[in-house]
């Protein structure tokens, strides 16, 4: 049995993998096969609160040894590898509805919950169009055809609960969830940063963590919502020794969700002459003019393939990334990864590769008359030079080559800056 969940959070407050311990909770009755799914969606959706993020469980009777995976109200979470799967009834579906009726932010307009349970998988090309593009929900939820299912409002969370359920991992990462106690909802996290860094370099595995640019942990949220912090990882192996370095208020509860958080699924390959706006898309181009500074301190660069060109944006707050756009020149080869904007037509850069640096030279001296030794004189701009002593003309001052201080490679903004779904340069190794 697969439950999918979605929609039911708000900036407000609440937050959908908060509901996914509840859902363990709710069907301890049951067994968890696998871990739980924290499954984000498009991010450039129009309408998404926050991280457009969805969640899946799978439900049944477990077999062979299970593992601990959380720890929900001083109970563990066992979690079994493979299992007898459950049939869904209606009670399930009920049940799973309550729990939603109960948590969800129902009074803020942009969260709109849906769930959905099936004995059965949708086609993975549901998750696939749910994270590349903007999908309509009846045809959506028409292709996945669950047993059961309930939109509430405007019902779009029913998208987001069928395409986490349809998700089958090509990349995957971990997340171990942390949650406050509920006294402690809204009020200032307390975690101590200097254990933050000392998990993030005694757990290489993990990312995401810290911002050694900022100096300042990045995995706790700023919103009032029940998470404490979350420890992303390529592996659920080490993340519950990883949360044991780290000091900070109670954990109230934990659960490792199994992601595609850091895999760059949401990238499609496209060309400058062909982008669909609200996609995130993976292009390659000659830088195309000089890059420029706006209000705001957003840095804009052109970029073309030959045929079209296209602004890129590299935001305020990616900070010291900025300065990689600053460096480029016209003629530099370079591929870029961000969302489509469309008005103005807009990439906003998630992550750069330097292909090729262009030969970028620069004037250095006036000529020197070959007869007098002497440098010539400008006439003012375009009109050439002339040496004041003998009168000898010439066009052509001296240039040398400039050394570009940018190198090749890839270049990603700081872990504070980054999308969830954006795959960290670390895991591109
Ligand atoms: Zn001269």
């Amino acid at each position: 049995m697969y439950v999918g969940v979605d929609d039911t959070d708000s900036v407000n407050g609440m937050c959908t993998t908060y509901l996914a311990t509840e859902l363990v909770r709710e069907f301890s009755d049951l067994d968890l096969i696998g871990h739980p799914r924290l499954v984000r969606l498009n991010p450039n959706v129009p309408w998404k609160t926050r991280g457009n993020a969805a969640i899946c469980a799978r439900f049944g009777e477990g077999t062979g040894k299970p593992t601990v995976i959380g720890n929900i109200g001083g109970h563990e979470v066992l979690a079994y590898d493979a299992g007898k799967p459950a049939v869904p009834t209606r009670e399930h579906f009920e049940r799973v509805c309550a729990l939603v009726e109960r948590l969800a932010w129902f009074e803020d307009p942009k969260t709109n919950p849906g769930v959905a349970v099936s004995s059965v998988k949708p086609p993975q090309g549901l998750y696939w169009k749910a994270v590349h593009e903007v999908v309509e929900l009846r045809p959506h939820l028409g292709e996945a055809n669950p047993d059961f299912s309930r939109g509430w409002k405007n019902r779009r969370g029913l998208i987001g609960a069928v395409s986490a359920m349809a998700w089958r991992p090509r990349d995957r990462t971990y997340e171990l969830i942390a949650y406050r106690a509920p006294n402690k909802w809204g009020t200032a996290r307390n975690i101590d940063a200097a254990s933050v860094v000392e998990m993030d370099r005694k757990y290489p595995g993990t990312f995401n963590n810290y911002d050694y640019e900022e100096q300042r942990p990045v995995f706790a949220p700023a919103s009032p919502c029940p998470i404490l912090y979350g420890i992303r990882g390529d592996s659920p192996d080490y993340l519950r020794d990883a949360m044991g370095t780290v000091k900070s208020e109670k954990v109230d509860r934990w659960l490792i969700f199994l992601t595609n958080q850091g895999t760059d699924d949401h990238i499609i390959n496209a060309s400058i002459s062909n982008m669909q706006p609200f996609t995130s898309v993976r292009v390659r181009g000659k830088v195309d003019g000089l890059p420029r500074i706006i209000e705001g301190g957003h840095l804009i660069f052109p970029m073309t393939n030959g045929r079209k060109n296209v602004d890129c944006t590299i935001y305020e707050p990616a900070k010291k990334f900025r300065w990689v756009g600053q460096q480029l020149r016209p003629g530099d080869r370079v591929t870029v990864h961000g969302a489509v904007r469309e008005e103005p037509p807009t990439i906003n850069v998630e992550k750069i590769c330097i292909e090729n640096l262009a030969a970028v030279t620069e004037k250095t001296a006036n000529p020197l008359c070959k007869k007098c030794h002497k440098r010539m004189k400008s006439y003012g701009r375009g009109q050439g030079y002339r040496c004041a002593k003998c009168g000898a003309k010439s066009r052509d001052a001296e240039f040398s080559l400039v050394k570009r201080s940018l190198a090749q490679g890839w270049f990603e903004p700081p872990a504070g800056a980054m999308r969830h779904l954006a795959r960290p340069l670390k895991r591109m190794k």
